[in-house]
């Protein structure tokens, strides 16, 4: 009998055929199913686009007259697409993206269309979103909640779907949703920086905070997934034996991409450039089937529209090819995992990249003014930041000796590190004209120079200084990036509003010129900030030690790592930089437990199916097997049968041991679930998922992968690692 493992084999070995189609020039294509600038002149009257405009550069309202226009518009534009539907695509709590679909039209009784999209429907509507988690805001205050258009970022077709991306709030304004606090940092940063930006350049009047993510993915057969309940359910393996060959021999690292794969990748770039996802490299990751996938920067809030579009995307187009995408951050024991780093910059409307060294001293200044406060912002809220990237599925890196620590570090390279030192060495108050010139040509003047041959890198880092941007990688592979951008951008927001109130201090109370202001700002700050510098080894059980002497906090887990939300600190700095409410931030701390909560419970769930429904009944049948040849030896043999057989005899006890204790293991992991799930309060329940459910896992799994490295590979009723893992 061919089992379901075995045929799921031979299809996808079937599959390995599939050719790759030519394209059509890239250029052509890009963003043609987005309403963009070039499709707004064409299609828009000046004032409408004016209008539009207005609101997309500086968040001006809308009135209705134009919001009307535009509806018009989009809709006209749509329609010549082959659009037949519109939806408001928002981003929920839970992390991915949702969607409610209407047709453009109604249909009369007397067969005549009537008209259902305009400026109301552009701009406004409401979900039937009641089983969205909103952490119990929604119950609290509202029972409705409404999305509300975007206009910064643009309207796409996807499908025969007219998309317009918006904010998700409840009637009485509180945020639904990861959009609208994103939104509000990213409004917050920009008056912050381009306060700052002012010292150095009258002209500047917005300040975008920039990100470019870099998207790393499993991609396995689908036919394959299908075969296991534990990747269908819970987005990873729970159990399986490591192959004899994983990646200790990094062939897999940018070898040649698979042509089944490189279909994928291709079919998956066209249908980006359509959607005006800037998309650019590709490359195989160090681990078997492990892909990235990285784009041109943008502003942050479109680069995490297109992010979440992105991952829907590639689901689609996977399936296609028979694929499945695991986005997981750690699908297989033993195997690298897979994240998303954020690389993050600000970006002034003149065009200049403030974290980018310049060529004259002046624009060095600069630099080092957003540079040295964003190292401060970070040093004062690591912990917060940690939160922010804090899942269930992320846990299995932070914290689990896997790329990057728990622990907030900033690597700045040694050459950097050089001209803080120097910096810190800055006289308090007036500065000489001697010893401005000499920072000014010697140190700050140089600064571009050592930058070129900067070849330093720091793969351990979890947050690293790479050249013109900072490189945060401690962001999972599922995160949607709205929410340590939302930290990121708030924190730097608040260290640069607080730079500013003490440069200007120093300016009008102590008569210092702006530059020794900002010198003297800049010197404390080195020194307060001194602890989060690390440039060693991430992962070393020393820089535990050490940061653990710096009191910087080492959360291992959701639970933990989540608790700072909510503390008076964090909830004073949300609510001075008007990011978020206290009710929104404890909304967003219930749902995260929640979630939490939930992920683990399935996974329990899970691995009482796997145990009950295929470990314990191959191993009782391979042990059948056994003790039929064992019993057959002895009729032939009689007494002597003990010489053919000693071998057989251990390995059923060997299977009866972990039959037994792996039974014992499930048993009183549903014990504990059952006890975790009558608490009440969601904070107790997360931690008892954590600390009395979660720890059961792994002993299951070690019994479950010797078991499957005792038994018959015939009867093993789960498709292998070596299986999975290597596309052809
Ligand atoms: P890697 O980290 O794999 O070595 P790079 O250092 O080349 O790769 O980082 C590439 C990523 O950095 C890209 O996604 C790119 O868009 C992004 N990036 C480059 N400049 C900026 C910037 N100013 N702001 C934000 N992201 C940037
Ligand atoms: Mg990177």
């Amino acid at each position: 009998m061919m089992t379901s493992r075995f045929k799921a084999i031979a299809e996808s070995q079937n599959r390995n055929t599939i050719a790759i189609e030519e394209k059509g020039r890239r250029s052509d294509l890009f963003g043609i199913n987005v309403f963009n600038e070039k499709k707004m002149l064409q299609y828009l009257t000046k004032d409408a686009f004016e209008g539009l405009k207005g609101a997309m550069d500086s968040g001006s309202k809308i009135d209705r007259k134009i919001a009307d226009q535009v509806a018009e518009a989009i809709k006209g534009w749509a329609i010549t697409m082959g659009a037949t539907h519109y939806t408001h695509w928002f981003q929920p709590l839970t992390g991915s993206t949702a969607e409610k679909h209407d047709a453009f039209f109604d249909l009369m009784p007397d067969g005549t269309a009537l008209e259902k999209f305009g400026g109301g429907q552009l701009v406004q509507q409401e979900p039937d979103a009641s089983s969205f988690p909103s952490g119990g805001i929604r119950n609290t205050f509202e029972a409705r909640g409404y999305t509300a258009w975007d206009p910064s970022s643009p309207a796409f077709i996807y499908g025969t779907t007219l998309c317009i991306p918006t904010i998700f709030v409840s009637y009485t304004g509180e945020a639904l949703d990861n959009k609208a606090p994103l939104l509000r940092a990213l409004g917050a940063v920009d008056e912050a920086a381009t306060a700052v930006a002012k010292y150095f350049d009258k002209t500047v009047t917005k300040v975008n905070a920039t990100l470019g993510w870099e998207q790393e993915y499993f991609l396995i057969d689908k036919a394959l997934a299908h075969s296991r309940p534990d990747i269908m359910m819970t987005g990873r393996t729970l159990v399986g034996e490591t192959p004899a060959k994983g990646q200790q021999l990094d062939d897999h690292y940018f070898g040649v991409i698979p042509s089944r794969v490189l279909s994928f990748m291709s079919d998956l770039e066209q249908e980006c450039t359509k959607l005006g996802i800037p998309v650019k490299t590709r490359h195989n990751e160090v681990a078997p089937n492990q892909f990235e996938l990285a784009p041109v920067f943008e502003e942050a809030n479109l680069a995490i529209d297109h992010n979440l579009l992105l991952m829907d995307v590639m689901d689609k187009i996977a399936d296609k090819h028979h694929f499945k995408v695991l986005f997981h951050e750690k699908p297989f024991a033993g195997i690298n995992g897979s994240g998303k780093h954020n690389n993050w910059s600000l970006q002034t409307n003149t065009g200049v990249n403030l974290l980018s060294p310049g060529s004259t001293p002046m624009k060095n200044l600069q630099f080092l003014t957003f540079f040295i406060n964003t190292i401060k912002a970070v040093d004062t809220y690591e912990e917060l930041l940690r939160s922010s990237i804090a899942s269930a599925s992320n846990d299995h890196r932070l914290g689990a000796n896997e790329a990057p620590p728990a622990i907030f570090s900033i690597f700045v390279g040694s050459q950097l590190s050089n001209v803080l030192d120097e910096l810190e060495g800055v006289s308090k108050g007036k500065l000489s004209p001697e010893e401005k010139t000499e920072l000014k040509l010697n140190v700050v003047g140089k600064i571009p120079e050592i930058l070129m041959d900067n070849t330093d890198r720091n793969r351990t880092s979890p947050f690293a200084f790479t050249g013109n941007k900072f490189e945060m990688r401690g962001v999972g592979s599922k995160t949607n990036c709205a929410k340590p951008m939302t930290i990121l951008n708030t924190i730097v927001a608040k260290q640069l509003r607080d730079f500013k109130k003490e440069v200007d201090a120093l300016v009008d109370k102590k008569n210092l010129k702006k530059d020794e202001a900002v010198f003297n700002v800049l010197r404390e700050y080195i020194k307060t900030s001194k602890r989060i510098r690390f440039d060693g080894d991430g992962y070393s059980i020393d820089w535990e030690n050490e940061a653990k002497r710096r009191k910087l906090s080492n959360n291992k887990n959701t639970p933990e790592a989540l608790e700072v939300l909510t503390s008076k600190d964090s909830l004073a700095l949300f609510g001075s930089m008007n990011v978020m409410s206290e009710v929104e931030v404890n909304a967003r701390h219930e749902v995260d437990l929640e979630n939490y909560i939930m992920h683990v419970q399935i996974e329990g769930r899970v691995y009482n199916e796997l145990v009950y429904g295929f470990i314990v009944p191959a191993a009782l049948e391979y042990q059948n097997k056994l003790i039929k040849n064992v019993s057959g030896l002895k009729e032939i043999y009689g007494a002597a049968h003990k010489k053919f057989s000693e071998g057989q005899l251990t390995m059923i006890e060997e299977i009866a041991e972990h039959v037994v204790s792996i039974k014992k293991m499930v048993d009183a992991m549903a014990d504990a679930r059952r006890k975790a799930n009558a608490l009440k309060d969601t904070k107790k329940k997360a931690q008892a998922y954590c600390y009395n459910v979660k720890p059961y896992f792994s002993d299951i799994r070690t019994h479950s992968d010797k078991l499957e490295k005792l038994m018959d590979n015939n009867i093993w009723p789960l498709t292998k690692y070596r299986e999975l893992l290597f596309i052809e």
